[in-house]
């Protein structure tokens, strides 16, 4: 098999700020090949959008520290200087974040805020080329949108802008990250659908960050799921949603609501919430919530075991923990 477009390896993001270090990315390992689907979840506050944006060095500089590799397409972005840098933001990698509104900036139209994308292409033809990108993107009226300030467009639409400046300049990675969360349901749907036929037409691959479980499956291959900055199971998505290893992942999949459950069915949750990573606990960082804690599990943190293409970090791995 080719390498990956994408190899992370052992990527940790320590701030240090008035004397405390804390460290919310934790050796965090995954690969993306060239037009491959990947998932990332987990709650928020897992680490899922800090891993996102440190693939580019996004996190800012003076008070983030990164360490591991991140190869992409061969090249250690970690390492770049300022140009090579950019490059990989405007033609290597592309971002769509979860709301649009905060993303676009609300007084420029929207045809010169996708003009600042083209920076190859000629005054006279950045328009024609606008709309052409939001024709791909599915907006009904390209030309119209093109002339609006984001504030005359709804949500939806304004993902759509901000789809179409992820596309033009051409990326071979669409990092996605939550990209629907600001949205209606049926929006999201669209939107979610968008990208999957983008990705497609444009061979593009597609990092997607979610807490949603439910919009994962059909739509990646693979899967990570994030606890308390690291991964804790990965695998394949069919393989992973049916057959979870891991507690955390039985958690967030029992906590999916179902369409076909009785109608005053309880809705299920993981009691407690993420710790903060000033205060990682020493164990395993999931003990405090998981119903199958044993004692070694509060004290030593668990090792990262392989097995059928699947990684876990569990001292339970493998047993019927839950
Ligand atoms: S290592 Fe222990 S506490 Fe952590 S998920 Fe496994 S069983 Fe639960």
């Amino acid at each position: 098999m080719s390498a990956p477009l994408l190899q992370v390896e052992k990527l940790a993001v320590t701030f240090r700020q008035e004397g405390v270090e804390t460290t919310p990315v934790r050796s965090v390992s995954f690969a993306i090949h060239a037009g491959g689907r990947v998932a990332v979840v987990g709650e928020s506050g897992c680490g899922k959008s800090l891993t996102a944006m440190s693939l580019t060095r996004l996190p800012p500089t003076d008070r983030a520290q990164l360490s591991g590799k991140v190869l992409f397409d061969g090249t250690d972005t970690l390492t770049l200087n300022r140009d090579g840098l950019a490059r990989v933001r405007g033609h290597g990698i592309a971002y769509v974040f979860q709301d649009p509104s905060a993303s676009l900036n609300p007084v420029m139209r929207v045809r010169d805020q996708i003009a600042e994308c083209l920076p190859g292409v000629r005054r006279a033809e950045r328009l024609a080329a606008t709309v052409r990108l939001l024709t791909q993107t599915g907006l009904p009226d390209p030309a119209r949108a093109a002339n609006a300030y984001p504030c005359e467009l709804s949500g939806g639409q304004q993902q759509r802008v901000m789809l179409a400046m992820a596309l033009a300049a051409r990326p071979k990675l669409l990092v996605a990250d939550e990209p629907t969360t600001a949205l209606d349901v049926t929006t999201q749907r669209h939107v979610l659908d968008l990208i999957d036929s983008l990705a497609d037409a444009c061979q593009m691959a597609v990092l997607l960050i979610t807490h949603n479980l439910g919009i994962v499956a059909g739509r990646m291959s693979r899967i990570s799921v994030m606890y308390a900055g690291q991964i804790v199971e990965s695998g394949a998505v069919a393989s992973v949603l049916t057959q979870p290893r891991h507690p955390y992942t039985r958690g967030l999949l029992a906590a999916v609501p179902l369409l076909d459950a009785p109608r005053n069915a309880p809705l299920r949750d993981i009691p407690g919430t993420v710790p903060s990573p000033d205060a990682w606990p020493a164990g395993c960082a999931f003990a405090p919530r998981c119903p199958a804690a044993q004692p070694r599990c509060h004290n030593l943190p668990p090792p990262e075991t392989e097995s059928d293409g699947r990684q876990c970090r569990c001292w339970l791995e493998g047993t019927a923990c839950c």
